[in-house]
């Protein structure tokens, strides 16, 4: 049996301490601080002093130095409890002449461990000190090493032990991680292939809805009343409502499943984009709505698909008509600059809040749900028009100032 000072300022962390060297079958006396341990080695026999470093008063390291050195007793092993959060620790405590340190938080087998094997090399430590040290630069600082070769040593292997350990938990962290990683990735790809798989299996019903709904509408069974009539249309306008949605979603979980492709060509900038107006001339003609086509350069091609090209454009002019108010103003239009073709599509509408610029660009978000709602759609157009945008090797994005206006701008890389 060893009898241990511990020299530790919270009353908490020294109860901790002493109870698990008991277990161990050591006897433990407690220094609130510096001073009071100092005192106890100079009056109590003692086989080692296990201290923290920051305490109130003197610091861990002071006192192993005043241990050694003041009061002659090199021979009584001291272990420091360290943080660790700094490399230069280990050789502070090197030069205070500690025998030894332990990492907090510690694990208590370890700490039991290392506190026996310093009292089983005890021995090493009642030789004399060699008087002359030797210098050290270590991190920019210089220290003088007095240590005996066994000590340093130890303590050498004492950091070993403490990388292997630190690198143990690194790796199975990683290896965790790594997991986790490819759970949630499986998980994803199942959700985006059970989501394009129904809303397959839902379109073939809802189709044969429209087509029975048109059926009965073309008097194909019979002659049919007004309000019959009436009725048939409204069946219809929600099935094709539904349609849409459905292809939406449908497109969304594709391209999250990488199950689109795109196919990039080189595609005539002006000669593509020249007639997109027909895509919404109705809804430009029931709102009133001025539309203006700003050209360029015959001659510029960008390297895209051009049936995901047009997609992105039917959907933003879509928007700029959804949600600017009869009588408003829409333009396309497109420059080159260097090797980048920006496609402009500018509306007098009701503009979007600036801190919600980017995420309209996420799935089902939308400004205001129940303005939207009147409008159609679930809030997945520019979700999707970006995904593509990026698969073009583009990028989409959204300028607006609220009560005037938007500008959604679409850049592709222009062809080789
Ligand atoms: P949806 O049009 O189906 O709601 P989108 O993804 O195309 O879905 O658009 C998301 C939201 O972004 C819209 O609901 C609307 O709030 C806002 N938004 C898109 N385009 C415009 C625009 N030109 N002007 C104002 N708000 C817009």
């Amino acid at each position: 049996m060893s009898r241990i000072l511990i020299v530790e300022d919270s009353p908490t962390q020294a109860t901790l301490l002493a109870s698990l060297l008991e277990e161990a079958g050591h006897e433990t006396v407690v220094a609130p601080d510096g001073e009071a341990a100092l005192e106890l080695v100079r009056t109590e026999p003692l086989d080692l002093v296990m201290s923290d470093i920051i305490m109130p008063g003197i610091s861990g390291y002071e006192v192993c130095r005043r241990i050694k050195l003041e009061l002659g007793k090199a021979g009584l092993p001291v272990v420091l409890l360290t943080g660790l959060s700094d490399p230069l620790d280990i050789v502070r405590g090197l030069e205070s002449g500690a025998d030894n340190y332990i990492t907090k938080p510690y694990d208590p087998e370890h700490l039991v461990s290392r506190v026996n094997r310093v009292l089983a090399n005890r021995e090493i430590r009642r030789r004399t000190r060699r008087d002359d040290g030797v210098e050290i630069q270590f991190m920019g600082e210089a220290f003088v090493i007095t240590a005996e070769k066994e000590q340093i040593l130890d303590l050498l292997i004492s950091s070993y032990e403490e990388l292997v350990r630190t690198n143990r938990v690194l790796e199975s962290r990683t290896t965790e991680a790594e997991q986790a990683r490819k759970e949630a990735e499986a998980a994803s790809k199942a959700k985006s292939e059970f989501l394009a798989m129904m809303s397959h299996e839902l379109r073939t019903p809802l189709n044969a809805i429209g087509g029975y709904a048109q059926l009965i509408e073309d008097g194909v069974h019979g002659p049919i009343t007004p309000e019959q009539r009436k009725s048939l249309t409204r069946i219809r306008a929600n099935q094709e409502h539904l349609l849409t949605l459905i292809n939406d979603v449908l497109n969304l979980a594709r391209m999250e499943a990488g199950r689109v492709t795109v196919q990039p060509t080189d595609v005539p900038v002006d000669a593509t984009l020249a007639g997109a107006v027909e895509l919404i001339r109705p809804q430009l003609e029931a709102k009133k709505l001025r539309y203006e086509y700003q050209g360029g350069d015959h001659g510029v091609t960008v390297f895209a698909d051009r049936e995901r090209l047009l997609q992105i454009i039917l959907n933003l002019l879509t928007n700029a008509t959804k949600f600017t108010d009869e009588g408003g103003r829409i333009t396309l239009g497109w420059r080159r600059e260097n090797g980048t073709v920006y496609i402009e599509v500018k509306d007098s509408g009701i503009g979007i809040p600036a801190d919600r610029l980017e995420s309209i660009f996420e799935p089902f978000v939308q400004v205001e749900q129940r303005r939207a709602a009147s409008r159609e759609g679930v809030g997945l157009g520019l979700a999707i028009s970006r995904e593509l945008a990026r698969a073009m090797n583009g990028e989409l994005v959204a300028e607006s100032t609220v009560g005037e206006g938007s500008v959604f701008t679409l850049t592709l890389p222009t062809s080789a």
